[in-house]
Order: structure tokens, then sequence, then C-alpha cells
């Protein structure tokens, strides 16, 4: 059975990009009688308003979708904890004191959240003073599993290359925030049987990340499908700093959600709001 998520974090209202990507999943789910989940990612314990959460269910009932909910990342924190052991013991995981600054001027690339690391802790004897964070040593990992590949339902088969991957942190310096996005979402989906992970083309560039770190942990292999953005005016990602009205505000204004939702739906868009094809969008 196809499962799909809408994985929203409550670290601000959602907007219409948003309520594009759930009404995919969900719509995609419905189609072929699967399930549609949805699962808060609040793993960043700093960044996390829980008074979000009930907001967020509402604009979905407001845009007229039916849903299951699944636990949400707080609850997982000993899962997250266990995985990043297993790796450590497996030989796969350096600590790295780096700080931002660091990391944006040693940067020898520029990936889709910022500065790619060049791997300066890598081998380097961990100052035990300075907090460190855990990164997965990327060259080690395909070198254990060997070539991958993994498939994107709009895209096509990719492989993974081993040019495309930093190594990303898996377990952060920050104890408010213990996993990483990457680590957290690709053990989450595999807990809630995702089999089709559906979300915006400005997360495709984490994908062979999450494809390793499946084949790593021994999960089972979902289908993505990665579909456009919603940009704004600017040819950027719609973002509520950038002044993208918030579901809610919309929903408290009285629209109608179902009928916003059916535009979206057959790519009516508001003035001002294009839809993303490119691989790579800013965010
Ligand atoms: N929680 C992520 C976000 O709000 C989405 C993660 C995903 O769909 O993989 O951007």
């Amino acid at each position: 059975m196809i499962v799909t998520r809408f994985a929203p974090s409550p670290n601000g209202p959602l907007h219409l990009g948003h309520a594009f990507s759930a009404i995919v999943a969900h719509d995609l789910a419905k189609a072929r009688g699967g399930r549609f989940l949805l699962r808060i990612e609040d793993i960043d314990g700093e960044r996390s308003r829980s008074e979000l959460i009930a907001e967020f269910r509402a604009d979905l009932a407001w845009l007229g979708l039916e849903w299951e909910e699944v636990p949400q990342q707080s609850s997982r924190l000993a899962v997250y904890a266990a995985a990043a052991e297993r790796l450590r013991a497996q030989g796969l995981l350096y600590p790295c004191t780096c700080t931002r600054a660091q990391i944006a001027a040693s940067a020898r690339k520029i990936g889709p959240d910022g500065p790619l690391y060049a791997g300066t802790c890598k081998g380097r004897p961990p100052d035990p003073a300075m907090p460190a964070a855990w990164r997965l040593d990327v060259v080690e990992a395909l070198r254990q599993t060997g070539a991958l590949g993994w498939l994107d339902e709009r895209a096509g088969p990719r492989a993974v290359r081993p040019e495309q991957l930093a190594d990303v942190v898996l377990v952060r310096k920050d104890k408010s925030t213990p996993a990483s996005y990457h680590l957290a979402v690709t053990l989450d989906d595999a807990a809630d049987g995702v089999t089709l992970v559906t979300r915006g083309l400005d997360l495709f560039s984490a994908t062979p990340i999450h494809r390793l770190l499946q084949e790593l942990l021994g999960l089972p292999i979902p289908v993505w499908h990665h579909h456009p953005v919603l940009l704004g005016a600017d040819g950027r990602k719609l973002a509520k700093r950038r002044g993208s009205p918030s579901l809610a505000a919309l929903r408290q204004a009285g629209e109608d959600g179902r009928a916003l939702a059916d535009s979206l739906r057959a790519g009516r868009l508001p003035a001002g709001i294009a839809m993303g094809e490119s691989l790579h969008i800013e965010p």
C-alpha cells in the first residue's frame, strides 16, 4: 500500500508552499488507495513552538485534507541516538568542532543549505574542551555500501554520486537538538512505513544522503516524489519572512480553504507566485 507524508517543522506558520506540498502528498496517497500521514518535525528544540502544532492541524482540515498523525520527532530521540551509536561503532562518524564561520571559510562548494563541509576535522584529534558535532564520513560510508541508486517518480532513476555528498552532521552540537534533519527524517520515514517520500524539489539534493543512511542502517528503500516548489515574485521559495501570508491568516480572514486547495491542484496560482521546477532552488 502506498504511504505518503507531510512533515512540517513547527518553526513558523504554514504558507501556500506548505499547502501545496501537503495536497500533493495527500492526493498521491488517496488516488492510489493509500495512507497520508502527518508528522510534526519538532527536532529543533530551540526553534519549535508547540502552539503551532494545533494550528497546523486546523490548516490541513481547512484545506479539506484527511490524515493520520504519527509520533512527532521529539518523542523519538532515543531511536536517533541508538542509530548514531550504531554508525559510530561502524567507524562512520567523526567529531567536528568547527564553527559556522570556519565551515564557511573553508568550504570549497556551496550546497543548497549553505557551504558544504570540506572535511576539516576528519582525521584530526578532537579537542575535548570544545563541543563537537558528529559527521558522517561519506567516503568510508560509500566504500562500505558500494554503488547506490534511488528512484524519483518524476525525475526517474538517479545514482548516488560521491561528488554530490559532503560529510553532513548527524548528531548536532546543540544538546537541545541531538539528531540532525538527515538522520531523523530517514529513521522516521522507515518507522512510519512511508513508501513514497513526497517533498519539494528544494530537498532533492538531500536524498542521496538519505539513501546512503538507509543502506547503512538496513532500512527499507522508498520511492521519492520531489514536487515543484512555489516561488515568489523574486524567484525564491515562498517564506513567511519574505511576506507570504500564513494559511492561518487566510483561514481567519474567512477564505475558503477547499477552494484554495482546488486552485492549487489545478495550477491556478495567486498573482506573483510561480511553480519552480529547478533542482537548485535557493532556500
Ligand atoms: N521538516 C522539513 C521541512 O519542514 C521537511 C522534511 C521532508 O519533507 O523531508 O522543511
